[in-house]
């Protein structure tokens, strides 16, 4: 081992990053404040043990002992949590390796799908353009979720890049709402918009808010069994900028409130009737909303329907 590298082991905050979690979850810094209340310990084991025991021996051995013990506990804790966190950095990082190596073989897939359905090298009957429609669709759905995959790899490893320009967020809601209007009509729901007059821009990374807004609407229309209702509400409070989505679908379970911003989680009730779908959108709007400087929440009663909200501070 060179002496870089011996240096490298014992800087803390180098072995911290390779974790990607904070310094009060890091294995090699706990470590450390275990070592400094181990001392702590000690010194006090010695001073209660030389007031009340006159014996030096037995004060020794009850501070040895106090030690002992502290160390093999500290031990014990701080490798637990270097096998969590290195199962963390190895999960980040197999999502990372999957999204990029599924990128190039899967764009050559939908392009040559796309060229075959042109007709442009050779004429197809209608019996395969339908097998070819069904490829592309599914070929959409997983690029959407390699795209997914993309952006919450970005995020853990804090390479979400962001470009910040002023947006008039009501904009883009109705254009999410036009786009969104065929489905909407499908699945027999109403899509109501009604934004204060006059609302200032925000300074936002306008395809990021894009990614929030159109999970937010997709989520609200999705998981209504029909007919029903999405209503959308923008307005300024204070310096802040409120967006709500209010829908009359399935709700969220009570007990499964506590995991919704988490990946990968889907709630129990969604599952039985709705098998597309990933469970990352949720988690990636939160991410992005608290980068810019946001909050994110909801609530829901099961059954009635749910209400997402987001603030951006207006400047
Ligand atoms: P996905 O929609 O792909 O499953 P999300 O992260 O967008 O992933 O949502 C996570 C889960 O949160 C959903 O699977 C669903 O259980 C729940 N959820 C989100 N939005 C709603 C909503 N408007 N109504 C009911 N449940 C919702």
């Amino acid at each position: 081992m060179s002496l870089k590298e011996i240096f490298a082991q014992l800087n803390i905050f180098t072995q911290c990053g390779k974790y990607g979690v904070s310094l009060w979850q890091c294995p090699q810094f706990l470590f450390l404040i275990m070592g400094v209340v181990i001392i702590g310990s000690t010194l006090a084991a010695y001073a209660i043990g030389s007031r009340y025991i006159e014996e030096p021996q037995i004060v020794a051995l009850i501070v040895l002992v106090v030690t002992a013990v502290l160390f093999m506990v500290a031990a014990s804790i701080t490798r637990s949590f270097e096998r969590l966190a290195e199962a963390n950095r190895m999960k980040s990082e197999f999502v990372s390796v999957v999204s990029h190596q599924l990128r190039s073989p899967l764009s050559n897939f939908r392009w040559a799908i796309e060229l075959l359905m042109s007709g442009r090298i050779g004429q197809i009957e209608e019996k395969q353009l339908e097998y070819f429609k069904i490829l592309k669709e599914n070929s959409n759905r997983m690029k959407e979720l390699v795209s997914d995959l993309l952006t919450v790899s970005r995020i853990e490893t804090a390479e979400l890049p962001t470009k910040k320009e002023e947006c008039h967020l009501e904009d883009i809601i109705k254009d999410f709402i036009k786009e969104f209007q065929p489905f909407a009509t499908a699945s027999n729901v109403e899509i109501a918009f009604k934004p204060q007059l006059n609302l200032p821009k925000v300074l936002v990374d306008a395809s990021q808010i894009k990614l929030v807004i159109e999970n937010l609407l997709d989520n609200a229309i999705r998981y209504i069994k029909e007919p029903g209702k999405v209503e959308i509400r923008l307005e300024r409070q204070n310096e802040q900028l409120y967006f709500e989505i209010k829908d009359t679908g399935v709700g969220i379970p009570k007990d499964d409130q506590k995991y919704i911003f988490q990946k990968f989680f889907r709630s129990e009730n969604i599952m039985r009737h709705q098998t597309q779908g990933t469970g990352l959108g949720l988690y990636i709007a939160r991410a992005i909303i608290e980068k810019l400087g946001g909050k994110i929440g909801f609530k829901s009663q099961e059954g009635k329907g749910s209400t997402f909200y987001f603030t951006l501070p207006i400047k």
